[in-house]
């Protein structure tokens, strides 16, 4: 099967419809990273998408629609702040979670009572949207454990000749999956930390808490289980405090191979002659660059040493998890 790469051009949402009607599965550009998208309603569809990434069959999918689709023939209720964060946030980086009605597949969430919607505000995913006029299920579209992509080459890369479209929008400004809150209990609940910040839902709702799953306990969000973001290199993981050691590593890989650095620019000032790539100084930078550089880092490099940013919190929450993730050093409760 052929790959297209189509940017806003004559017919290209024409194609994209087409297809999605026809059961097949389009990935699109969103601003946080792009998405592979089927039919949420057709099972078949759905489970294309399973197949194609390699995804494990208890991670839940993520319902895509456009601004103005009427979500209430797709859940059964909604607590009070739901709304509000709806009108704060929504078109944006937030995946809120909802009683479902079980009107889609039965296999976007993977046996939950739940379904968890979003919608983008990427110009791209909302004409798309908004053209198949249909809940879209959207995961990353990555090879299930690879690095997230955030242009259409990296899409590419991974899908060349199984998938027949791509719908580009030029590179992701987000650079990180969306927030996922929980909304069916009485306060709002982040399953995965994103571009949307505790702080930020807290303003709005009052409340809010950041679940955190106890070891051995099966995640209310499985897809925080496994290992995941990982690029097809080795890799090694420093404190900002371990500089040494961790040049100390880069020496020793250098003898016989291709070491680089990932690391936050004040400290990438700190190793002239070493090769690094810059994740950037502030949060949004840092998200916005991580996945891009990790693609990089594994094309570049035989071994690719992160050292973890100072800064934490707020947006660095979301980063940290993806980086420490990427390298290994924390995959939630089981390795898949
Ligand atoms: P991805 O689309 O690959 O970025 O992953 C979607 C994320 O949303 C995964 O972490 C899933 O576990 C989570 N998710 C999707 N649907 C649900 C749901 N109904 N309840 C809880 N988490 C969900
Ligand atoms: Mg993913």
């Amino acid at each position: 099967m052929e790959t297209k790469i189509l940017g806003r051009s004559r017919g290209w949402l024409d194609s994209a419809k087409a297809l999605i009607e026809a059961g097949e599965v389009v990935a699109f550009h969103t601003e946080t990273v792009y998405g592979l998208g089927a039919n949420a309603f057709s099972d078949e569809a759905v489970l294309k998408v399973f197949a194609l990434k390699g995804r494990p069959a208890d991670n839940p999918l993520i319902a895509h629609v456009h601004k103005d689709y009427d979500i209430t023939p797709l859940i059964d209720g909604e607590p009070p702040y739901a709304a509000a964060l709806r009108k704060a946030f929504l078109p944006g980086p937030l995946t809120m979670v909802y009683p479902s009605t079980g009107k889609v597949s039965k296999y976007v969430s993977c046996g939950l009572n739940t379904l968890a919607i979003r919608v983008p505000s990427s110009p791209t995913a909302q004409a798309f949207l908004k053209a198949v006029d249909l809940p879209i299920v959207a995961p990353s579209a990555n090879l299930s454990k690879h690095v997230s992509p955030v242009t259409a080459r990296h899409v590419y890369d991974d899908f060349n000749g199984k998938i027949p479209l791509i719908l580009d929008g030029g590179a992701c400004s987000g650079g990180i999956e969306s927030t996922v809150l929980d909304c069916t209990g009485e306060i709002p609940q982040i399953l995965r930390e994103g571009l949307v910040t505790q702080a930020m839902i807290a303003e709005v709702a009052g409340e809010c808490n950041v679940y955190r799953p106890r070891t051995g306990e099966k995640p209310k969000s499985p897809g925080m289980a496994y290992r995941h973001y990982a690029p097809r290199c080795k890799t090694a993981y420093f404190m900002a405090e371990e500089l040494e050691e961790a040049i100390a590593c880069y020496k020793n890989e250098a003898k016989t191979g291709a070491p680089c650095f990932l690391c936050e620019s004040a400290v990438c000032a700190l190793l002239k002659g070493f090769r690094t790539l810059d994740l950037g100084g502030t949060p949004e930078e840092m998200a916005r660059r991580l996945y891009a550089l990790l693609r990089k880092g594994e094309q570049q490099a035989t071994l690719l040493i992160g050292i973890e940013p100072r800064e934490k919190g707020g947006v660095m929450a979301g980063v940290m998890n993806r980086m420490k993730r990427a390298f290994g050093v924390e995959h939630g409760t089981e390795e898949r």
